[in-house]
C-alpha cells in the first residue's frame, strides 16, 4: 500500500536504506501538498523508487519509517509489530509469577517509532510521542487488546506531556480500554502501586529493574541514601538487601508520599527507612561527611536536547562531585544519567572530573546501561539513552 508522497532530493535516501528510521526535513525535495501532520505518508528516493512507509510530523524530524516497501500501516500492522514486541519479552521471560512489569514497546527499538508502552500487570500505559501514533492511538489499544501472552484489560493513554506542544492535538490523557487504577505492580518480587494516573512518564520507571537487583547485593549492613527516589524503587530493594537504613530524597512531595506508601506495601511498620522531601543540592550540601556508605544518584535528564549539554555535563560534575565529598570512606556510589543528548563517555568524563576534584581513590565496578525490554535498534544508536557507572569510593 501506498500513500500520499514525500520525495527525498538526490542522495539522502542512504541513510534510510542503512534502516536509520527518521527523514530529516533538510532531506526533502517535495511533499505532496495535501500531507498533514500525522498522516502517513510514503517516502520516495529522488529517482522515484518507494522506500518506504512512515508518519509524518512538521519539524526537524519529518517522517519517522514504520514500514519499508509498501507494507500497510493498519491495524493488522500493529498487532503483528506488538506481537513480535512481546515475544521478545516472553523470551527475556519477564512474566512470572514475580515479575509483571516491564517495557513492551520502546519505540525505534521495537521498530514502532514515536510509540512507547509500558506493561503492569494487566494494565498498559500508552504514550505517544508523534502525532501519527497519536491519531493511531485506538488501533494501537485494540491490538494490545489482543495480545498472545500478556491478557490486557485496561488501556490508559498518557500523551498530555509527550506529543509536539504546536501541534495543538488536545490529547487528554484517559483510560481508552477498562478503567480501574487498583493494579499493583511486582518486580522481583517487590510491590508497587503504580500511578499512572498522576505520576511521571508512564508511571513507573522499569529501565532501573536491573541496576536495583544489582544494588541490592550492594546494600546488606549500609546506610543508603536514594537521591532523586521518585517512586521509591532503589530504595526497597536496598532494604531487602538488608541496609541498616534507607533514606529516600526528592523534592516533589507527591513522589515522597508515593515511596512512603510503596514501603509500606512492601515493609509496613520498617523504622529503617525515612523520606525527605528536599532539594538534592541543599540536602548533599547540609548532610554530614561519612553519614551515607551507599548513595544512589539517578537526576532526571539534565539535557533533553544537545543545546543544552555543557550545562548537563557542569550539573553531573557538581552533583557527583558533592557525593564524592560526601560518601564515607570505603563507600559506594550509583550514579546514572538517562539524558540521551550525553553520551556514555561524555558522562564518565563529568564524573570522572568530580573524583578527581575529589581528590580521593575512585574504582569503577560496573558500567551500567538501560535492560533488554528497552532495546537498542543497531541502526539506530540514538536509541541508548541510559548509563549508569558504580564506582568504590576509599
Ligand atoms: N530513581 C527513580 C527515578 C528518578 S526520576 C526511580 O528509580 O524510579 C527523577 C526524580 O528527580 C523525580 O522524581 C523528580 O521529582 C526528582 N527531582 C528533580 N529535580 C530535583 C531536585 N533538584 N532535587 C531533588 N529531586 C529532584
Amino acid at each position: 500500500m501506498t500513500y500520499k508522497k514525500v520525495i527525498l532530493k538526490k542522495g539522502k535516501e542512504d541513510s534510510l536504506k542503512r534502516f536509520h528510521p527518521w527523514v530529516f526535513s533538510g532531506a526533502i525535495d517535495s511533499i505532496d501538498e495535501t500531507v498533514e501532520e500525522g498522516d502517513t505518508v510514503s517516502v520516495y528516493a529522488a529517482d522515484g523508487s518507494l522506500i518506504g512507509n512512515g508518519h509524518f510530523q512538521v519539524g526537524s524530524i519529518c517522517v519517522r519509517m514504520l514500514a519499508w516497501g509498501d507494507g500497510a500501516i493498519d491495524e493488522a500492522f500493529y498487532q503483528e509489530r506488538l506481537q513480535a514486541a512481546m515475544e521478545l519479552r516472553k523470551s527475556l521471560q519477564l512474566l512470572r509469577a514475580d515479575n509483571n512489569s516491564f517495557r513492551l514497546v520502546h519505540g525505534e527499538g521495537d521498530f514502532l517509532p514515536g510509540l512507547v508502552v509500558d506493561v503492569y500487570g494487566s494494565t498498559a500505559v500508552l504514550q505517544a510521542h508523534s502525532p501519527g501514533m497519536h491519531f493511531d492511538r485506538y488501533k494501537i489499544a485494540n491490538a494490545l487488546t489482543h495480545l498472545q501472552g500478556v491478557e490486557i484489560k485496561n488501556v490508559y493513554y498518557k500523551s498530555e506531556t509527550t506529543l509536539p506542544y504546536k501541534a495543538e492535538l488536545d490529547a487528554e490523557n484517559g483510560y481508552i480500554v477498562g478503567g480501574y487504577d487498583t493494579d499493583v505492580a511486582v518486580e522481583n518480587g517487590l510491590k508497587f502501586h503504580v500511578d499512572w494516573l498522576r505520576g511521571q512518564k508512564t508511571g513507573f520507571f522499569v529501565d532501573q529493574r536491573e541496576n536495583r537487583s544489582l544494588l541490592e547485593h550492594y546494600s546488606a549492613g549500609r546506610r543508603v541514601l536514594n537521591m532523586f527516589c521518585y517512586t521509591g524503587g532503589f530504595s526497597f530493594y536496598a532494604m531487602r538487601g538488608g541496609a541498616e537504613l534507607v533514606h529516600s530524597v526528592d523534592s516533589s512531595a507527591k513522589a515522597i508520599s508515593l515511596t512512603n506508601e510503596n514501603v509500606a506495601l512492601n515493609f509496613a511498620g520498617d523504622e529503617r527507612h525515612k523520606a525527605f522531601a528536599e532539594d538534592a543540592f541543599k540536602y548533599l550540601q547540609q548532610m554530614q561527611q561519612g553519614q551515607y556508605d551507599l548513595i544512589i544518584l539517578d537526576p532526571p535528564a539534565f539535557a533533553k536536547h544537545k543545546s543544552a549539554l555543557k550545562n548537563a555535563l557542569i550539573g553531573y560534575r557538581k552533583l557527583n562531585g558533592k557525593a564524592f565529598e560526601k560518601i564515607a570512606r570505603g563507600g559506594i556510589l550509583f550514579t546514572f544519567s538517562c539524558s540521551q543528548a550525553v553520551s556514555k563517555e561524555q558522562f564518565r568524563l563529568a564524573v570522572f572530573s568530580a573524583a578527581a576534584q575529589s581528590r580521593r581513590k575512585v574504582r569503577i565496578l560496573h558500567q551500567l546501561s538501560q535492560p533488554a525490554d528497552h532495546p537498542i535498534n543497531i541502526y539506530h544508536p540514538e536509541g541508548e539513552y541510559l548509563k549508569g557507572l558504580v564506582l568504590y569510593v576509599e
